[in-house]
């Protein structure tokens, strides 16, 4: 193994995991810490998946530390500590605490930080994160209700967050090319520790803060910064040049679309879908609570429709009723009752047939996978930007769509599903 990656949520993961992939490397990801270095697969590039982002930084942090001791235990020569491209996180944590922690334990004076991801419309400059044209305390980010982003200075964010000193290294370095980004880290590693943010608005920076951090223990950011790690790789001499696409096959069998998923972009794509046709059964999760819609009902409803096409499960809605199931229920008991239904019904599903599965949602995502049984996934071709097709390598033969809630066109279900022919 040459890269070891610890990310902080599933699809999260799936996105860097295709980034490396799309650079030419074998990946595969774990759902989870994994037990030891000896149940890791053999592959160039190995990405642990957790659900991190809002636990405890302790918790956080511990996770995290296992993930790096297995990956180094399996070979790994860097590691890269992967968070979103909007930088969530509060001020308790959890990047800071876990950036510190990996530093400690690599025993790294200096690392970077950096979310920008410009191909979906996040860049750093002079420090500040910008998501689109808007910084990123004016976007939609600042109401988010676990994590809401109210400051855009990277280097405020963080340093509320950790007692090792933040720096940042400008554009203007950047822009000099590896060697000057190098020496600026370096230099900023002088007096002790420190963590800087990178600025990069293109994917050019992105690839010139990767080769400044060749050979170096460990990095931190969003999928965008693993953008050039993969060629440090082949200019040592450890990767192979970059061949055909790996092929991907994906299991015949009955195809089906799970959406647990509110957000703005799913919404748009359960309705396409059901505008062009596909069979759809929508969830109510009062009705779940009050036992009045189970697991049955739905795998009743699909067995009927299953042999004709896709079917589609969603309990996607908007958010004036997500609000009212939420203050009918409490906010938690809603979700929980939702993603443990999702759940039962992909393994229905399953069992019914279902080899493709698209999934609509991060922590629905979670839940599928966990009610799967899948703790291993394979990296295949990509659907819409930062979403691949993936392949599970146990819990039974199933290719998985995960799609984090705002990813992918309007036609994203119907795409997904067309491309695996
Ligand atoms: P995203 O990636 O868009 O954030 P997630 O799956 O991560 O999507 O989160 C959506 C959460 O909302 C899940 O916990 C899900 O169970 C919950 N949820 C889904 N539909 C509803 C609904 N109709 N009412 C209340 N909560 C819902």
């Amino acid at each position: 193994m040459l890269l070891g990656v610890i990310a902080d949520d599933l699809t999260g993961a799936t996105d860097v995991a295709l980034m490396l992939a799309r650079e030419g490397m074998k990946v595969v990801q774990t759902v989870g810490v994994p037990a030891s270095a000896e149940t890791l697969p053999e592959a160039d590039a190995v990405v642990v998946s957790m659900k991190s982002r809002t636990n405890p930084a302790a918790e956080a942090v511990e996770w995290s530390l296992a993930a790096c001791d297995a990956l180094v235990g399996a070979g790994a020569r860097q590691i890269l500590f992967k968070y979103c491209s909007t930088f969530d996180s509060t001020d308790q944590g959890n990047i800071g605490p876990v950036a510190e922690a990996l530093m400690r334990r690599l025993d790294v004076r200096w690392t970077v930080a950096c979310p920008a991801f410009p191909a979906n419309g996040r860049s750093v400059y002079q420090g500040h994160l910008f998501v689109g044209a808007q910084l990123l305390s004016d976007s939609p980010m600042k109401d988010h209700p676990l994590t809401p982003m109210r400051d855009s200075n990277l280097v405020r964010v963080l340093q509320r967050q950790t007692s090792v000193k933040v720096g940042l290294v400008p554009v203007q370095v950047v822009e000099q090319g590896a060697a000057a980004t190098r020496a600026a880290f370096e230099a900023l590693g002088q007096d002790g520790p420190c963590i800087a943010i990178g600025d990069a608005i293109t994917d050019a920076h992105l690839r010139v803060l990767g080769e400044a951090f060749a050979g170096q223990p460990l990095l931190t950011g969003g999928s965008g910064i693993a953008l050039g790690l993969p060629d440090n790789f082949r200019r040592a001499g450890l990767l192979d040049p970059r061949g055909e696409a790996r092929p991907f096959h994906a299991p015949a069998g009955r195809e089906a679309v799970l959406a647990g998923s509110c957000s703005a972009a799913t919404r748009g794509q359960v309705a396409a879908a059901i505008e062009a046709g596909m069979e759809a059964f929508a969830l109510d999760p009062v009705a779940i609570a009050e036992g009045r819609m189970t697991a049955d009902d739905v795998l009743g409803w699909a067995g009927a429709r299953l042999g004709r096409g896709p079917v589609l499960v969603y309990s996607t809605a908007e958010p004036e009723a997500v609000a009212k199931a939420q203050s009918q229920l409490g906010r938690d008991v809603a979700s929980a009752l939702v993603e443990r239904l999702l759940g039962e019904v992909a393994q229905g599903l399953a069992a019914a047939g279902v080899t493709r599965m698209v999934v609509a949602g991060g922590e629905t995502s979670g839940a599928v996978v966990g009610a799967l049984g899948v703790s291993m996934l394979e990296i295949g071709p990509e659907i819409d930007p930062g979403v691949p097709w993936t392949l599970a390598a146990d819990g039974g033969r199933m290719a998985l769509a995960l799609k984090s809630g705002n990813f992918g066109g309007r036609d994203f279900f119907r795409k997904a599903l067309a491309m695996l022919g």
